[in-house]
């Protein structure tokens, strides 16, 4: 049996993050005990069915009390509000941690309500489906992936370690940036593609001389990805684009005015340059399948749904 990493580990929001994050801890031995709290009721009584966690507490203080490493997985808007009750409950030298898909403000969120005593290591998995709730997650979800840790300055470089060994031991792949980079980059590769789909399956959804019927049953690939993306929770990404406004508009601005050279490209029949974007941007989609982020196959490959 190998030494746990953490003694506890303390879970508040046990969605899709954090089942996942229970069932992988679990299965790969990374802490002694896990200790799990939801919002509702229900939630709860489930995660105590399904016996991810040793115990289901009521209360976000009751879970961290004592917590050697609490992780927050819950959306982005209500971290500080969170961190507020929990800061005072927080066992002096203990890591608390978040999976947020917004870096900055989180730590200008929580970061103010933290004792000096805590270390304070915000991380996000990038990793995930278009599936919420406890029933939803899988040990095997942040296998291969990655997972981006965002220290603020000054961290404790051993805490910060320490969390890394963590997620590298439930399978993740780990590497450290500041929360702006972090924000700017996903803010390309994540938070505007989900718009693009969001806006894509409202378009279609509008469209009078299309009924709805007929988008479903055309729906093909193209379109058929993009009800996937467009169906994530509500909730989380409505946080995420409240939460990284600035990089997403100046990631929005460029999509724009990319679009538009597009729209010039079709209008004047400039079938070359048309070609030519659509050979560079294969040429990515294959430098994703050689950096091991995907698969050829049909389904990408994920037994459990897709990733974000
Ligand atoms: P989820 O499956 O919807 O679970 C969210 C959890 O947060 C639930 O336990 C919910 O409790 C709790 N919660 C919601 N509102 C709350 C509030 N106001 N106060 C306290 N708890 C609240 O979501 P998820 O996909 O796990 O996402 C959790 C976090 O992970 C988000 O910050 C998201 O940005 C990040 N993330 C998501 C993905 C993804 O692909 N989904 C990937 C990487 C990171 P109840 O069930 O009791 O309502």
């Amino acid at each position: 049996m190998k030494t746990p990493l953490y003694d506890t580990l303390a879970l508040i929001g046990v969605g899709l993050i954090g089942s996942s994050i229970a069932r992988a801890a679990r299965a790969h031995g990374a802490v002694r005990q896990i200790v799990a709290t939801a919002r509702s009721e229900n939630t709860r009584r489930r995660v105590a069915e399904l016996g991810i966690a040793d115990k289901v507490v009521e209360t976000n203080a009751e879970a961290v009390t004592g917590a050697d490493l609490v992780v927050v997985c819950i959306p982005v808007g209500v971290c500080g509000a969170v961190a507020k009750e929990i800061g005072p409950h927080l066992k002096p030298g203990a890591t608390l941690s978040d999976v947020g898909s917004v870096k900055s403000s989180v730590i200008r969120d929580m970061g103010a309500h933290l004792p000096k005593t805590v270390h304070f290591v915000p991380a996000h998995p990038v990793a995930g489906t278009e599936h919420s709730g406890p029933d939803a997650g899988f040990a095997e979800l942040f296998d291969g992936r990655w997972c981006i840790l965002t220290p603020p300055e000054g961290t404790d470089a051993e805490a910060v370690d320490r969390l890394a060994v963590f997620w590298r031991l439930i399978g993740a792949k780990v590497e450290i940036m500041s929360a702006e980079h972090h924000d700017l980059v996903l803010a390309i590769t994540s938070h505007v593609p989900h718009l693009i789909a969001y806006n894509i399956v409202g378009t279609a959804a509008d469209m009078e001389e299309v009924t709805q019927s007929e988008v479903i049953k055309f729906s093909a690939g193209g379109f058929r990805d993009f009800t996937r993306i467009a169906s994530s929770d509500p909730v989380m990404w409505r946080d995420v684009f409240l939460n990284n406004k600035e990089a997403v508009l100046e990631m929005l601005a460029r999509f724009s005015e990319d679009l538009a050279a597009l729209q010039r490209m079709i209008r004047w029949d400039d079938g070359p340059a048309l070609e030519a974007l659509f050979t560079r941007t294969r040429a990515i989609r294959r430098g994703i399948i050689e950096a091991g982020q995907d698969t050829e196959a049909a389904d990408f490959g994920r037994p459990h749904g897709h990733d974000d």
